[in-house]
């Protein structure tokens, strides 16, 4: 039997036909989803019971989650509840103690086992009586001389329990699971080489599947309590390991490709830089000192720019569309909406203005690229070309496209990167983002791509004074803005825009636009919003720009982009209804320039305790990776990552935090192998990713570079 046949061996029986009990209506679903012997075994405890130690009837306390052996004492029924015919008995031991038992929809089989003068092992928790004494609801309960049933110990008893998320017959599943693990364990094959499994210290998957739901009692209660066993420690890393396989081959796929060398002598690189209308931050330079090595060479570029908002990525980007364009090669920049695009495209047309190179917008509205930038693009003159998603749907001609640009590159998913770089042929790739993930996140999920971070914002800038406020705003709100006014100083006000609701938060912007107006008589204010026509919503916008605005209103459409220096006030209604990041994004809309710059969020009361935490972080914290740590600890990583957009497997075992060293030699180990196996065909490596790929994903994901 070859190893990847054994490994299906022992995946291919379905458990669905074997019995899980009684299954209730309620839990059918979720029992359902468990259809073959890898998901059950892959089934992660949602937590642990220590019925290690049992105790005596009469040691029994209230409130205590308890296990215990005792004697059933006078099996009665009760009354017919709703649900359906309750069921008691009393509990007794040698201790002398006494406690009633009772089972609401109670079935003919609890009057069949608990017959007087049998002895079960019980397990639940001990409540007061209404009456007298102890009760205890629906224990689970095992007879003490029932056969041994998960190597001659009781699945249930006398150890770590494991309990399941939504199974409410834990019983059922928990024999099925001893069963089938006794049947299988054996002959799992383990997909990692002896050699590698020794020497990161792993358990063989087998003995780990086994330790998950049966934790052996070297297992500590604060293992357990973690979810961080050996037992879960392996299965993290062979989800660490597939996952990197796939950005260990994805990124393969690009070296070997060969693309468009650009022409980056030093001087060219100098008068570019010295184009610009400032003198670039230390960050900047290394990383445009990065992109520029990477443009020089012959294979496609996957960098990541990561920097706060604020920090200058447009300037980093603008000196590579440059190079490309003076190589005779075309570069295209793509931004997630309509309005960051068209920011985009004057803010480079003017970064770009010296060098006289021409910028064509490509939008959904623009219907295309304008007259001129049509013909320039037939002819195939080089230029810049900056889009929405209409880039890669449109006809537009991308032959000689040497450096594509995405910004806001959380807001795409994988496959609109191949799709742009499947357009031109091996452009190289800048990504940007402004939503800086913590650094092993960065490991873990874009360890294809090389990482630049501007970690430094341009001079001068202030943080901006951000303040919470709760309830009744409106007279605050209203006073900040009057203030603003007055100093001439321009403000915005965003309603948040969630995009199933958005004619209500459209409501809400027009009527908080209408009531500003009232309140502030003199003042001049705009109302922009997603529905509006884009040259309309330009043109508020142009205005705004050239002062001639005092406060714009507006749902979510400022969030990227905007970008005036004279704004220093941005008050963000139902701030709670906002993430982390989002919020940062938007209040990284003021401080842009010298002037002392505020931020108000109005929450709505009562604040849910995580909406609190989260703009009360917002208060004391200006740094966006300080900020998204705290995203990272309040959300986690599957949540923040997003981890389906980017096209990775999901990770339930491994947290690239808590394990960023196991995350480390995952990668290291993942790199060598395609490194030396680039189609994972070999003996060392098609082993390894059929196996992982059989466990934690479809094959297709794991070998194919998309
Ligand atoms: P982001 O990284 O958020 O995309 P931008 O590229 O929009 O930031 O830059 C923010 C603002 O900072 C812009 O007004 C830009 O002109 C300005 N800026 C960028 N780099 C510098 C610099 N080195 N010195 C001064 N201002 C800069
Ligand atoms: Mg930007």
């Amino acid at each position: 039997m070859t190893a990847a046949s054994a490994t299906a061996a022992w995946l291919g029986p379905r458990v669905a036909a074997l019995s899980m009990g009684r299954p209730a209506r309620r839990d059918e679903r979720a029992q359902r989803k468990l259809v073959s012997v890898r998901d059950l075994l892959l089934l992660k405890p949602a937590r642990y019971e220590d019925r290690s130690q049992i105790k005596t009837v009469a040691e029994l306390e209230v409130q205590e989650r308890a296990a215990f052996v005792a004697e059933v004492r006078r099996p009665r029924g009760g009354r017919p509840g709703r649900g359906g015919r309750t069921f008691l008995c009393d509990l007794v031991d040698e201790s002398g103690g006494q406690l009633t038992a009772v089972w609401f929809h109670a079935g003919p089989w609890h009057k069949r086992e608990l017959e007087s003068g049998r002895r079960f092992f019980f397990a639940g928790d001990v409540k007061p009586g209404k009456h007298v004494g102890r009760v205890i609801f629906n224990p689970e309960y095992e007879e003490v001389d029932d056969e041994p049933e998960a190597g001659g110990t009781s699945v249930h008893f006398g150890h770590q329990v494991p309990l399941y998320a939504g199974v409410r017959r834990a019983r059922a599943l928990r024999r099925l699971m001893g069963q089938v693990l006794d049947r299988v364990a054996g002959e799992i094959h383990d997909p990692l080489p002896d050699a590698l499994r020794e020497s990161q210290k792993l358990l063989p998957l087998g003995q780990a599947l086994r330790e998950l739901h049966f934790p052996s009692a070297a297992v500590t209660p604060e293992q357990l309590e973690r979810l961080d066993t050996e037992a879960h420690r392996r299965l993290a890393f062979d989800e660490l390991l597939a996952l990197s396989l796939i950005l260990a081959r994805r990124r393969q796929g690009f070296r070997t490709r060969v693309g468009h060398p650009l022409k980056t002598d030093a001087a060219a690189v100098a008068r570019a830089v010295k184009a610009l209308p400032f003198k670039l931050t230390g960050a900047q330079t290394r990383a445009v000192a990065e992109l520029v090595k990477d443009l020089a060479s012959a294979h496609p570029m996957q960098r990541l720019l990561e920097g706060d908002v604020g920090s200058g990525k447009t300037a980093v980007a603008a000196v590579g569309l440059r190079l490309c364009v003076e190589s005779g090669l075309k570069g295209a920049l793509m931004a997630p909406t309509e309005l960051l695009a068209e920011q985009h495209g004057k803010s480079v047309a003017t970064l770009l203005a010296p060098a006289k190179i021409a910028v064509h917008l490509v939008t959904q509205t623009s219907g295309g690229v304008d007259s001129a930038g049509a013909q320039a693009l037939e002819r195939g003159d080089p230029c810049v070309v900056v889009g929405t998603h209409a880039l890669i749907q449109s006809a537009v001609a991308f032959r000689k496209l040497g450096l594509a640009v995405i910004d806001e590159q959380h807001r795409f998913g994988v496959n609109d990167r191949l799709k742009l770089m499947a357009k031109g042929d091996n452009p190289h790739v800048l990504l940007m983002s402004a939503t800086p993930i913590p650094r092993t996140l960065a490991l873990a999920v874009h360890g294809d791509l090389d990482l630049s971070i501007l970690d430094e914002l341009p001079p001068g800038r202030m943080p901006v004074e951000t303040k919470l406020l709760v309830g009744k705003t409106q007279v605050q709100a209203v006073e900040a803005l009057k203030g603003n006014v007055a100093a001439g100083q321009q403000s915005y006000v965003v309603y948040p825009l969630v995009e199933e609701s958005e004619k209500i938060d459209l409501l809400d912007a027009t009527a908080g636009a209408a009531r500003l107006r009232k309140a502030l008589p003199g003042a001049r204010i705009a109302l922009v919003h997603g529905q509006l026509p884009s040259k309309e919503r330009e043109a508020e916008m142009e205005r705004f720009r050239r002062g001639e605005v005092d406060v714009l209103v507006a749902t979510t459409v400022v969030e990227v982009g905007v970008d005036v220096a004279n704004a220093t006030l941005m008050i963000i209604a139902n701030a709670e209804r906002f993430g982390l990041s989002q919020l940062h994004q938007l209040r990284g809309r003021v401080g842009r320039g010298a002037l002392k710059s505020r931020c108000l969020l109005l929450g709505k009361s009562p604040l849910s305790m995580p909406a609190r935490r989260r703009l009360k972080a917002l208060e004391k914290l200006n740094d966006g990776f300080e900020l998204a740590e705290l995203d990272l600890e309040l959300r986690g990583a599957g949540e923040l990552l997003g981890t389906r957009q980017s096209g990775l497997p999901e990770l339930a075992f491994a947290d690239p935090q808590r394990h960023l060293k196991l995350l480390t030699v995952a990668r290291d180990t993942a790199f060598q192998l395609v490194e030396a196996d680039p189609e994972l065909q070999g003996p060392l490596g098609k082993p390894i990713s059929e196996g992982l790929a059989s466990i934690f994903g479809d094959r297709r994901s794991l070998g194919s570079v998309a």
